[in-house]
This record gives C-alpha cells, sequence and structure tokens, in this order.
C-alpha cells in the first residue's frame, strides 16, 4: 500500500510488469470530459482525471475488478439528478468487469474474488457479473425472519420487515449467513430493513426505501397509515360537498 507519489508510482511499475488487476471503488464522473474528479499529476505535470485514469489502466488489465456499488452499477452518486454523469466501471472503460457490489462491499467479497484471481481461477459470473458462489442467494430466502409474523411498525423484535419496506425479495447475496463485522450482525439481525443494496437498481429504482412510516410518527403502522388516510380523504371530501352548498 502508498498514498500519494508512492502510489502512482507503484501504479506504473503494475503496468510496466503487465498482468496486472485493476481494482477500482466508486463511480467515474463522465460529464465535462471527466474533469469534475482529478486523480493525480503525472510526471509531464498533467492533471489525470479518474476518467482517463480508469480507461488507460483497463485496457492492458488481466482482469478488472468493481469494488461496490458505485464502481458495479453506479449506485448513489448515479441516482437522479446525477449531475457529474457517473457511470460504472464498465461503462466508462468498456471493459467487462467482475462486480463486487454492496454500499459498502463485504470485505469478505473482496477478498474472497482476489485469491480466485490469484489462484488463477476466474469466478463464475451471473446475470449482473457478481461472483456466483457470493451473490446466488435471494436475501429473502434465506432471511431467518420468513414466515415470521409481519411487523407492523420498527423496534419489534424478530418480525419480517417486508411490509416496512425490505427489499430482501429482489436482492441478491449471502448476508444472513455471513453478517458484517466478523458475523457480529446484519441490517435485518439489527431490525433495518434490507435496501437492496447489491442490485444494479439500488437506489432509485429501490426508492422509497421506506414504507408505512410519516414524518413525526414514526411507529405509526402501515395498517394505521391506509386507515387514517382513508379517514383524511373522507374529511376533505365532506369540506369539499360543504363548500359546494354553501356556494
Ligand atoms: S425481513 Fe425482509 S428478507 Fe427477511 S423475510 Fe421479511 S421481507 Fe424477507
Ligand atoms: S442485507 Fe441488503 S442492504 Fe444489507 S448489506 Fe445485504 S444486500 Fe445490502
Amino acid at each position: 500500500g502508498a498514498a500519494g507519489d508512492q502510489a502512482v508510482a507503484q501504479i506504473e511499475s503494475a503496468v510496466n510488469d503487465g498482468g496486472y488487476v485493476l481494482a477500482v471503488d466508486g463511480g467515474v464522473p463522465t460529464e465535462f470530459g471527466g474533469r469534475t474528479c482529478y486523480l493525480w499529476t503525472d510526471r509531464n505535470n498533467n492533471e489525470v482525471t479518474a476518467l482517463e485514469a480508469v480507461q488507460t489502466l483497463a485496457r492492458d488489465a488481466a482482469h478488472v475488478l468493481s469494488i461496490g456499488t458505485c464502481a458495479s452499477f453506479g449506485g448513489i452518486p448515479a441516482g437522479g439528478p446525477n449531475p457529474t454523469r457517473i457511470e460504472s466501471l464498465a461503462a466508462a472503460t468498456g471493459r467487462a468487469t467482475i462486480n463486487i457490489p454492496g454500499c459498502p462491499t463485504h470485505p469478505d467479497w473482496v477478498v474472497w474474488t482476489v485469491a480466485q484471481l490469484l489462484s488463477g481461477n476466474v469466478p463464475r459470473l451471473d446475470s449482473s457479473r457478481r461472483p456466483s458462489d457470493l451473490f446466488s442467494g435471494n436475501i429473502h430466502h434465506r432471511c431467518p425472519r420468513r414466515e415470521r409474523r409481519t411487523a407492523q411498525a420498527f423496534g419489534v423484535e424478530g418480525d419480517c420487515l417486508e411490509r416496512l419496506g425490505c427489499k430482501g425479495p429482489r436482492t441478491r447475496g449471502d448476508c444472513p449467513s455471513r453478517k458484517w463485522n466478523s458475523g457480529t450482525n446484519w441490517c435485518i439481525g439489527a431490525n433495518a430493513i434490507c435496501l437492496g443494496c447489491t442490485e444494479s437498481g439500488f437506489p432509485d429504482s429501490f426508492s422509497p426505501f421506506y414504507r408505512g412510516i410519516q414524518i413525526g410518527d414514526p411507529v405509526r403502522s402501515g395498517d394505521d397509515d391506509d386507515h387514517r388516510r382513508d379517514e383524511d380523504d373522507d374529511e376533505d371530501d365532506e369540506r369539499r360537498r360543504n363548500r359546494r352548498e354553501r356556494d
């Protein structure tokens, strides 16, 4: 590992040696010719944009790894309105990438994939170009809360969070068994919903993340919301009727 000039020197040395693996974290800004993000200044004193850097380095790389959802699919910075036109590494370079998504990605997923490549094995990939061994499982199918009571509000231990917006049924990954922080816990185990962070549509096509919650009334259930919305609608109708009669 290195930083600054030493890091650039290491990159140049790897390129000269050839057969290197390019691993990039973060989406690539492409608007204005990429001139919203500069990585370093080269030997000729030219500032190098992130776009130029990844395009140059991806060209001769033996493998290109997208680390995290932004590099894999664009992620949060590529969500609307995306003023710097962030693109995935594959879109920005034209190279097919091995995607290791997650927001953030799991360190085990990165280490496992790099270890496979160093051992000469190219992992089998799914249709989103994620390693199938890590991302073939549907979160919902493996979730210990499946078949449990449906939670009407956050803060109730052990209930299924689907009605509150959980995206587990649309998301793939081994989070339920691998967990995070050396197996300490994971999103749903901490009573949070799965946000769908390993999927290519994240975050825009998974929004709104939460259902059945209103500002200022954080524990109101989805059922209550519907019920109260109906009551509000009835009151509005009545007010309109009264106004018409007065007019
Ligand atoms: S909490 Fe989410 S992932 Fe778990 S069973 Fe419910 S919907 Fe599926
Ligand atoms: S459980 Fe869902 S939101 Fe949490 S890390 Fe896994 S894929 Fe991402």
